[in-house]
């Protein structure tokens, strides 16, 4: 396997995606991404395209990415987990607030903040997007996502590119 390393985002040329780029993507349409990367690896025989390879880079990346925030619970160590409530019909309510590190004693200490309803754990990484099937939950989840990796509240092309290079 020979080692992908682009020096700029990869910025989609045409159809309904067009002028955005596949980071971009990772917070907009990051099961489109998952799909697009089966979907290539199905299609090509041996040979992987730019797209191909910036799709995995961009997946391979995404997975690997720390979150910055510290425990709302604890103050002390990074957020691992966010917690949510509700129901695939009346909806989800989660928010970065709602977030803890690994510690058994923080995972506790969110969990009871759901008063008489006991919250569902995810972890705080891009996959988490695809458990929700409503593109509102998974815009809730892709902010979440943002806040937790520290990025501002404007996702440029340049801005993700050198998130997901570092
Ligand atoms: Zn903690």
């Amino acid at each position: 396997m020979t080692a992908y390393n682009p020096c700029a985002p990869y910025v989609i040329e045409s159809g309904k995606k067009k002028g955005k780029s596949i980071e971009q993507l990772m917070f907009t349409d990051y099961g489109w991404l998952v799909f697009m990367k089966n979907l290539l690896n199905e299609k090509s025989a041996g040979a992987k395209n730019k797209l191909h390879k910036h799709i995995e880079w961009v997946l391979a990346q995404g997975s690997s990415r720390i979150p910055k925030m510290i425990c709302p619970q604890c103050n002390k160590k990074t957020v691992s987990f966010f917690s949510y409530l509700g129901s695939e019909r009346f909806g989800y309510s989660m928010s970065a607030a709602y977030t803890c590190c690994d510690d058994k004693e923080c995972v506790s200490r969110l969990s009871a903040q759901g008063i008489e309803k006991v919250p569902t754990f995810l972890p705080i990484t891009f996959s988490s997007i695809t458990h929700f099937n409503n593109k509102q939950d998974q815009k809730r989840v892709a902010e979440i996502l943002k806040h937790c990796f520290g990025l501002p509240k404007r996702l440029t092309k340049e801005v993700l590119f050198t998130f997901f290079s570092e």
